[in-house]
């Protein structure tokens, strides 16, 4: 696996390979790789003739400072990982090769309602951050696919949107989530939970599941607020918000309807560490 950390090299080789005709499959990440985004890696190398990889913890997409200082660095162990699940080329950029000094990030693209609710409404200005660093990279790598997880499904609705804003010419690939064996969503944040925390964490996707399981049984709103009430029985849960939406505009959902795709979405703070997952209702 070749290791790039500057643009000019990661483009040089890329332009090598895609003059050989060689299909490129990208899958962008924050390092800290778990089998979630191991997944992502392998399903890219099964899809492309070459899978390229990024590992960059973009600051401009962290509104929390705390949260971007704690947020796990392990690019060596990262690397090895990569390189066994297929990955043949990793970029490593530091910030100052993203972001030259001189320059102001800026992407002109209106998102709707698509960065407003959930957690748009909660991480003000974190899909823009998410949206900029993703146009870059696409800039640099030029993906024939890029893959994205469903756990973080409205930062796969923006992807979406932005592609298409922006006719940008890549497939984006929609990856299921994957959970520990007790139906936590692997996250890199995991790692930063307590053992208590850790034990507690997997009740999250019990209710979703819950909530699953109630779908068209109990009006909306009083769902809503049985899950909101039941995560936060134990005082270390503190949900921030717990939203049944539409699929695809992701605007919540007021009574059951057969015709709309709903989701359910939340996000809970156990202690200092922020955790995020949502369940398909239709399925
Ligand atoms: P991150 O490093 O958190 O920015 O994630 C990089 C990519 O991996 C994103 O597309 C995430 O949605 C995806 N991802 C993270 N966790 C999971 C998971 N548990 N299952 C599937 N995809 C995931």
């Amino acid at each position: 696996m070749k290791l790039f950390t500057t643009i000019s090299e990661m483009q040089n080789y890329l332009l090598s390979q895609r003059a050989e005709g060689k299909s490129i499959g990208f899958v962008p990440t924050m390092g800290a790789l778990h089998q979630g985004h191991l997944t992502l890696v392998n399903r890219s190398h099964t899809e492309n003739d070459l899978t390229a990889c990024s590992i960059f913890v973009n600051p401009i997409q962290f509104n929390n400072r705390e949260d971007l200082e704690k947020y796990p660095r392990t690019l060596n162990s990262d690397a090895k990982l990569l390189e066994a699940h297929g990955c043949d080329v990793l970029f490593a950029p530091e910030a100052a090769e993203m972001y030259p000094e001189n320059e102001t990030p800026f992407l002109d693209i209106e998102f709707g309602m698509l960065d407003k609710v959930m957690e748009g409404k909660f991480r003000p200005g974190h899909f823009r951050g998410v949206a900029i660093v993703v146009k870059r990279l696409f800039d640099i790598v030029q993906p024939s696919r890029a893959y994205f997880g469903k756990k973080d499904f409205q930062q796969l609705a923006i992807i979406n949107h932005m592609v298409k804003s922006l006719s940008i010419p890549v497939e984006i690939i929609p990856c299921d989530t994957v959970r520990e064996p007790d139906g936590l969503a692997m996250s890199s944040r995991n790692m930063r939970l307590t053992i208590t925390e850790r034990n507690l964490a997997p009740k999250i996707y019990e209710i979703l599941l819950n909530v699953k399981n109630s779908v068209g049984k109990i009006p909306v709103p009083e769902l809503r607020e049985w899950a909101i009430k039941k995560i936060e029985e134990d005082p270390a849960l503190k949900v921030e918000y717990f939203e049944i939406g539409d699929k695809d505009s992701l605007m919540p959902i007021v009574h059951w309807n057969h015709k709309q795709q709903a989701m359910a979405f939340t996000a809970v703070l156990l202690g200092n560490v922020r955790l995020i997952d949502n369940v398909e209702l239709f399925s």
